[in-house]
Parts: C-alpha cells; structure tokens; sequence
C-alpha cells in the first residue's frame, strides 16, 4: 500500500524520549522511535522532526521559578538541541541517515537552519532534524513544528504523544472516555482539547495544514498514520 503522505513534520516531545522515566534520555525509548521511524523511510515518505526538550528544561518552570524568562527558554532550546544530538546519533547506530539543523547557532556543533539546504536532505531522503525549536523564547517546540512543517511543504504534522488520539477526557482518568477519529481545528480550539498549543493551532488551520495525534508507543502506529489508516486523531480544516 502507498503512503498518502509524501513529506512529514514529525514532532517529537522530550517527554517522549524519557519513556517512564522523570528526566533525561531514555536510550532504548529512542532506538524504538528510531525502528518506527526507519519504517515510514522504507515507504519512500521523507521525514523532518522538531524536537521538544521538556524533559531536560522547559523554560516558562523555571521563569516560574524566579528565573529570567528569555534566559530561561534560551536554556529549553539547547535542552531540545542535546536531545536532537542524542536522537541523530540513535540514527547513526541504526543507518538512518540524518542531518541537524538548529535555529540557534551553535555551528561547531551542528548546522544552522537553512531551508533551501534542509529540502534538499529531504530530497535525499535523509532525515532532518531540527533543533532549537523557533529559535526565538517564548514560543514552543509545537509551533516551531507548525512553522517549519509549512516551511518544509510538509503534507501533514505528526504529533507524537503517550496517549494514541484525542480524547473527550483524559483516558488514563476516565474509562469511558472517548477518542475523536477525527476533528476540525475549531472544534479542537473551541473545546480546549491539549493538542497542541493555540499558536501552533492556529498556524495549521490558516495554513490548512493537517495534525494527526497519535502514540509513538504503539508498534506500528505511525506507519498506519503515514497509509492513512484511522490511527490517532486526525484534526483538518
Ligand atoms: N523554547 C523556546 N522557543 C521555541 C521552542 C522552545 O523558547 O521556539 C524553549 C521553551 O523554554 C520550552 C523549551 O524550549 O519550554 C522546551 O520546548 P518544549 O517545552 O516545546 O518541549 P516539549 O514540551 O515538546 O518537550
């Protein structure tokens, strides 16, 4: 079967890369993201990632801490670029290969975000990785997923969470809790429905840019994301 979408935007929360752990990198977690991803490769679907850091910092905690707010999301944004390096060097180990690219510059370490060379490695069929989120504090690693998802020409954004979908509760808290097949971007911004931040929301709907919510955890789960099949939530316009 084809995939229905040529390019993704996959974005990766640091939650995920922790697994059940509090804090940090979880090296097995992110071998399984690294299996699932190489999968979707195989379908010839070309593969960018925005990567979160909140499980190594999140800026708007520690501003809430006392902490200079700017200072403190520039220190969230390295936290996402130590979590690309970990997750580029996974790719390394399983010959998936891919590039970094960060917003901030940090060139002895990885490379600057530059768009015209980034669609090129897409081209390729090398995996991007983008660092550093938007490059600018106060803005998170979903609507830098949004932005460079448009900027990529991506067909759709793959929100990677813990839970398989959007709920109309939490599902961890509630049995009968149901989870949407699909939704329209008002009804997630008018219902409050944590998908993703408004920003991020609201760039994808004016762009009429797909979000499909769906759990990384799940063997199989993206591929079936990247056939189409009902796999998570799928919000359009
Ligand atoms: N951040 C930022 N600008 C951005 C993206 C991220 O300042 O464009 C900072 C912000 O402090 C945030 C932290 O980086 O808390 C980690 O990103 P995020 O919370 O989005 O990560 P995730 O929740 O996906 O793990």
């Amino acid at each position: 079967m084809p995939a229905v979408y040529k390019r993704i935007l996959l974005k990766l929360s640091g939650e995920a890369l922790m697994g059940d752990a509090q804090y940090g990198i979880d090296r097995t977690v992110i071998e399984r993201i690294v299996i699932e991803i190489a999968g979707v490769l195989q379908l010839g679907v070309e593969v960018a990632i925005v990567v979160g850091g909140g499980n190594i910092f999140r800026g708007i905690k520690s501003a809430g801490d006392g902490m200079d707010r700017v200072t403190a999301d520039y220190m969230g944004m390295l936290a996402t670029t130590m979590n690309a390096l970990a997750l580029h060097d996974a790719m390394r180990r399983n010959d998936v290969v891919s590039r970094v690219q960060s917003a901030l510059r940090i060139d002895q370490v990885v490379e600057p975000y530059i768009r015209g060379k980034a669609l090129r490695y897409l081209e390729e069929h090398k995996v991007v990785i983008f660092a550093a989120g938007t490059g600018n504090p106060f803005f998170t690693t979903d609507t830098a997923a949004a932005l460079r998802g448009m900027e990529m020409n991506a067909n759709i954004v793959l929100k990677a969470t813990k839970v398989d979908g959007i709920y109309t509760s939490d599902p961890l808290e509630n049995k009968e809790a149901e989870r949407f097949s699909k939704l329209t971007f008002d009804e997630a911004i008018n219902r409050n429905l944590q998908v993703m931040d408004a920003t991020a929301l609201t760039l994808c709907r004016d762009q009429k840019l797909p979000i499909n919510v769906f759990s990384i955890f799940k063997t199989g789960a993206l591929k079936r994301v990247v056939l189409g099949e009902d796999e998570g939530t799928l919000v359009n316009v």
